[in-house]
């Protein structure tokens, strides 16, 4: 399988890790709708990555698809497929960080907090060092959050060793959701590679997180 692209865009990271910088915020001029790298990242929201600065993308190089933790939610596929049968994508980054929000809640904690139970309200409010203020009013959606996996730790907690295997977890979790999705080739003359990744927000690297793995185990 094809994964040059990913290769290069890996020793960027090593760059910009040791403080150079990759990415020229220039614009290009007129450039062609397909991404030039082949590439498309699923990254998370957090304010501490820049995708493009921390692989050293250009601009027009790559699809750039964020969202609360990096998830592969059915919109991220929904990209992800027009991403690669539309726009000649054929390798797939998917990016979890350090540090992520996600690790510091569950899905019922913050969901009986907006709805209104006063332990909920109370809890989030310390995790966040935000006063959190109930809706008082239930819905049907978002269906999920998509909290991650695992006991729960402090926002912004630093990275440990059940940090990063928690990570590892929902790395895995995202790249199975990928390889068997049925409209996503990862197999055969039209395949995509798929490689996932926990980037460190105090170092600035890119680490690999091998695949198949551990995807978790409850409580
Ligand atoms: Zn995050």
């Amino acid at each position: 399988m094809a994964n040059v692209n990913t290769d290069t865009l890996l020793e960027n990271n090593k760059r910009y890790a040791s403080g150079e910088q990759v990415h020229n915020p220039v614009h290009p001029g007129e450039q062609p709708i397909n991404p030039a790298k082949h590439v498309a990242v699923v990254a998370c929201m957090d304010a501490r990555l820049d995708v493009e600065d921390l692989l050293g993308l250009e601009t027009g190089d790559a699809h750039i698809i964020r969202n609360a933790g990096g998830v592969i939610t059915d919109d991220a596929i929904r990209c992800l497929i027009i991403s690669h049968h539309l726009l000649n994508t054929n390798e797939i980054i998917l990016i979890h960080h350090t540090r992520c929000g996600m690790l510091a809640f569950t899905d019922d904690l913050l969901k009986a907090g907006l709805e209104g139970d006063p332990a909920a309200e109370e809890l989030l409010g310390q995790a966040t060092g935000r006063k959190f203020t109930s809706c008082n009013h239930s819905s049907s959606t978002p269906a999920q959050f998509h909290a991650f996996r695992g006991p729960l730790e402090a926002l912004d907690a630093p990275c440990n060793e059940q940090q990063t295997e928690r990570l590892s977890w929902d790395v895995r979790r995202s790249i199975s959701r990928v390889m068997n999705h049925p409209w996503i080739p990862t197999e055969g003359p039209d395949a995509s590679t798929v490689r996932g990744f926990i980037y460190d927000v105090d170092t600035g690297k890119l680490e690999e997180v091998s695949y198949p793995g551990p995807m978790g185990t409850f409580g």
